[in-house]
């Protein structure tokens, strides 16, 4: 209930007690009064009525006695008068008595009176009858006589007034009484609602009292400043409620205010704290001048701003094909150092920092393996952050901080703010420095120029000399002259002879060369057969020799078709074809051909193509193969272990873009001075005759001219016991060119001689063959040593064989024997050559069909398509290669057998 209602009900339930005493009392005092009243108008006229009569009684008698008296004075009439009135009036107070007069022993009473002033009456009608008579004295003897009578009326009075006394007496005595029990009825009610007024203001005043004193504590408790305010917990229904309530309220807002308060002051601590540390820093940064004063100047500064146990400074640099981080300054365990340490942008977190701008935290280091910070020396952080040093929105540095706790918030923000200053510092110091190079270089060109000027002076002077000694030369020039032009002539002759003798020296070697590959032929045959041993009877060391035979052989004939190659070349009679070279091709080849060489020799071998290559470049396919075979074989053959890689790159050179083949080995490698003689013809590194490695010493010469026809170039870097890195570059060409194309089985001399150099044994093999088992060949060959290897090599395999010493004989032969599957033509031949007699037999209408496999030591291009105009189904050069040539057969046969089924 509220205090206000309480108060109402309080109060006025005091006054109403007070309204029913005060209402009370009223009418005790007014029944009181209306006694007294009473007693007043009741008792006192009765008395007074009673005193009347007496006086009325005693008048009356005067009178009587005057008229009696004075019976003849002219007064006598008003004597009577006055006594009849006197009269008169003592029964009308009779009357008015009678009328009041209730109680029964006081009207008993009045009646004896009423009787007795009847009878006065009549005595006084008496005595006046007797004084009208003139009897004066016997009026007066009458009156004497029964003037007792009056005395008895007074008595009557008397008596009866003495009773009214007595009444009014005893009603003041009761009234008293009353009185005094009223009075005190009064006071004790006036006491006790006092007491219960009192005692309800108390309770009233006590519990309001206690409320707030309540309120006043929780209020004095306040302590200022604080953000947590004591509260009430009186929170009743009432005014004292209400106040509690606004109270709590104001302490909320009061906390709220004091919080906000107290954040803004830190704020604004820590707006001052950053701002005087990057003042701090900023007037460092301010000295500093060149990028080794970073550390004293700046960077120990730093440290201990933000309570780092390590830190590393590192600034980007540019001076080198791609960029790095070089580590300027850094920070262990008290101790400043200044390692130049490089880290490439891949490196680390520090590089990613670098790549990519972004910071970078690592928290709990403790739990990461120990390696990971065992370049922070002994102290093990807890937290690391890697800050990016920007300028413009681009990385120039990184800052790398350790802590053993963690990173308040605040030196987070001092350094990611410092970090921007020191980007502009870095920058400001590198291009002051630049400046400063710049400076001094133009301070030392001035001074050159000041010594060039002073020299050209000098020089002027001695060119104007000159001018004057050549004024008197160019008169004996004109002479010269002249002597040069006969000089000329007489070089373009020689020339033409050069030319002459160089025609002459490359058919030379043509011819040589078929002269020698036939014999040698038949000698490589031979040793192979004896190889295969199929008898049984030869010796460990007769096979032995048989295989020395077979490998010197095999060298002699890589000579050969080296130093042929080679005069092809430089007497111009190589022809670039090109066609479509395909990339993928060419990696497979490259891998099937060079990967079980590599492994032979336990070397590791890697082929890659960069994704930029194009599916296929138009150039000499032969030509290309022919050069990398080169450099891989090379490669292999001069590495000893490790490995052997190719990679082919697009790339920009010189003129412009082009495919780089890259051989790169860790072989045995090549010194400077012999890096340039290697691609001169015969020259060797080692060419002495104990020397480890085979070969020619042409290969890169035939390369070096080969890709020189391609509008190519070879190049090399070489590190002596590391290795070597060949490149051949190859222009990139999209134009399609003239592409010759053959309908035959194209076959490339320099594949095949590896092939039985790497293969000795291959004849072994030959044995197992079945498909041309049966077949009826015809050999036309003038050389009887070629004819008796081919025919024990070919019946070995289950062939049927015919031989002809030349044409004619061949021709005929072939008249007589219808079932000869296929001829090999011999094309140098002293009787009736082979070109006259392929023309013959495809004159023929029985014979056309045959195939005819022209066999011949000219590898000359021209040699081949005049064989093919001349009617050969297809061409082989000398030495044979037996596996090709058995392919070769195999392929006319059956495309043979294939027609006929067809028809
Ligand atoms: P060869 O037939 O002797 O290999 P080349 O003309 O191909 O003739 O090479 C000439 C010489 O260059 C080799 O004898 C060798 O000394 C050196 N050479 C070539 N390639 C390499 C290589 N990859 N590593 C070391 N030396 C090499």
């Amino acid at each position: 209930m509220k205090y206000t209602t309480r108060l109402y009900v309080g109060f006025s339930l005091i006054i109403m007690v007070i309204a029913v005493l005060v209402g009370f009392i009223v009418g005790i005092i007014h029944s009181q009064n209306q006694e007294l009243n009473e007693l007043y108008e009741d008792r006192y006229l009765k008395i007074q009525l009673l005193n009347h009569i007496r006086v009325g009684i005693k008048n009356v008698d005067n009178d009587l006695k005057d008229t009696i008296d004075h019976n003849n004075a002219p007064s006598k009439d008003m004597n009577v008068q006055s006594i009849r009135e006197g009269l008169e009036e003592i029964n009308d107070d009779l009357h008015t008595l009678d009328a009041i007069i209730k109680v029964k022993k006081a009207k008993d009473k009045l009646n004896i009176l009423h009787g007795q002033i009847e009878e006065y009456e009549k005595l006084i009608n008496e005595i006046l009858t007797i004084v009208d008579g003139g009897n004066t004295e016997k009026a007066a003897s009458v009156y004497e006589t029964d003037i007792k009578r009056d005395n008895q009326i007074i008595n009557t009075t008397e008596s009866m007034i003495s009773i009214q006394e007595r009444i009014m007496e005893d009603t003041l005595k009761s009234t008293k009484v009353s009185n005094d029990f009223y009075v005190k009825f009064t006071v004790v009610s006036i006491i006790i609602t006092l007491l219960i007024g009192f005692w309800v203001s108390r309770w009233v005043i006590r519990s309001i009292t206690n409320r707030f004193q309540n309120i006043r504590d929780v209020m004095k408790s306040i302590q200022y400043g604080s953000e947590n305010l004591p509260r009430l917990r009186d929170l009743s229904n009432d005014e004292i409620g209400e106040i509690a309530q606004a109270y709590n309220e104001m302490a909320t807002a009061l906390e709220a205010h004091e919080r906000m308060e107290r954040q803004y002051t830190e704020e604004v601590e820590e707006q001052n704290w950053l701002s005087m540390r990057l003042a701090e820093l900023s007037m460092l940064s301010q000295e500093i001048f060149d990028i080794n004063n970073l550390d004293e100047k700046y960077f120990q500064a730093v440290i201990p701003m933000v309570d780092a146990c390590y830190g590393a400074l590192y600034i980007i640099k540019n001076d080198r094909s791609r960029p790095y981080l070089l580590k300027v300054c850094s920070y262990t365990d008290d101790v400043f150092a200044k390692p130049s340490l490089i880290v490439e942008l891949e490196e680390g977190m520090v590089g990613q920092c670098a790549r990519d701008g972004r910071l970078r935290r690592i928290k709990s280091v403790q739990s990461l393996p120990n390696t990971f910070f065992s370049h922070m020396g002994e102290s093990v952080p807890n937290e690391i952050l890697i800050f990016p040093i920007l300028l413009d929105g681009e990385v120039v540095g990184v800052l790398e901080l350790a802590t053993k706790r963690e990173f308040p918030q605040l030196h987070e923000k001092l350094l990611i703010e410092a970090m921007n200053q020191l980007g502009v510092t870095i920058d400001r110091i590198m291009q002051q420095m630049q400046v400063r190079k710049l400076l001094e270089e133009s301070q030392a060109l001035n001074e050159e120029l000041r010594m060039q000027s002073e020299e050209m002076q000098f020089q002027q002077e001695q060119l104007r000399k000159m001018n004057e000694q050549l004024e008197t030369q160019y008169k004996h020039s004109e002479q010269k002259t002249k002597d040069l032009e006969v000089t000329k002539l007489e070089l373009e002759e020689r020339t033409k002879q050069l030319q002459l003798t160089s025609k002459y020296k490359t058919e030379f070697l043509a011819n040589i060369s078929h002269e020698l590959r036939t014999p040698l032929n038949s000698l490589l045959i031979l040793a192979q057969i004896f190889l295969e041993n199929k008898e049984n009877n030869l010796t460990e060391k007769q096979k032995e020799y048989a295989n020395t035979i077979h490998a010197a052989g095999k060298d002699l004939l890589n000579l050969i078709n080296d130093i042929l190659d080679l005069a092809k070349i430089e007497s111009g009679k190589i022809d670039i074809k090109r066609n479509e070279m395909e990339i993928g091709d060419l990696v497979s080849f490259i891998t099937n051909q060079f990967e079980p060489l590599a492994n032979r020799k336990n070397l590791e071998f890697i082929v890659e193509v960069a994704s930029n290559i194009p599916g296929f470049v138009y150039t000499d396919t032969q030509k290309v193969y022919q050069i990398l075979k080169n450099l891989l074989s090379n490669a292999i053959k001069f590495t000893v272990k490790g490995k052997v890689r190719v990679f082919v790159k697009r790339t920009m050179h010189l003129q412009g873009e082009y495919i780089a083949f890259v051989v790169a080995d860790t072989g045995i490698g090549i010194s400077k001075e012999n890096q340039e003689l290697i691609f001169e013809a015969f020259q060797q590194v080692d060419g002495t005759t104990s020397r480890q490695y085979g070969g020619t010493g042409l290969g890169l010469s035939i390369s070096k001219e080969l890709a020189g026809l391609l509008s190519g170039f070879i190049t090399v870097e070489s590190t002596e016991g590391k290795g070597s890195t060949f490149t051949f570059y190859l222009p990139v060409n999209f134009e399609a060119e003239v592409v010759h194309s053959y309908p035959n089985v194209e076959l490339d001399t320099f594949d095949l001689q590896h092939q039985v150099v790497e293969e000795p044994r291959l004849g072994a093999n030959i044995v197992q063959d079945h498909e041309l088992t049966g077949k009826h060949v015809l050999i036309v060959d003038d050389d009887m040593r070629n004819v008796f290897s081919l025919t024990t090599v070919l019946e070995a395999i289950g062939m049927k064989v015919s031989f002809a010493e030349n044409g004619l004989e061949g021709i005929q032969i072939l008249e007589n024997n219808r079932d000869i599957d296929i001829i090999l033509m011999d094309i140098m031949m002293a009787e009736m050559d082979g070109y006259e007699t392929m023309r013959e037999i495809r004159k023929s209408e029985k014979l056309k069909h045959i195939p005819i496999i022209a066999v011949t030591a000219k590898a000359m291009s021209e040699d081949r398509n005049k064989c093919i105009e001349a009617g050969a189904s297809d061409y082989m050069t000398k030495p044979v290669n037996l596996e090709q040539l058995i392919l070769l057969m195999k392929v006319w046969l059956c495309q043979l057998d294939n027609e006929s089924i067809g028809k």
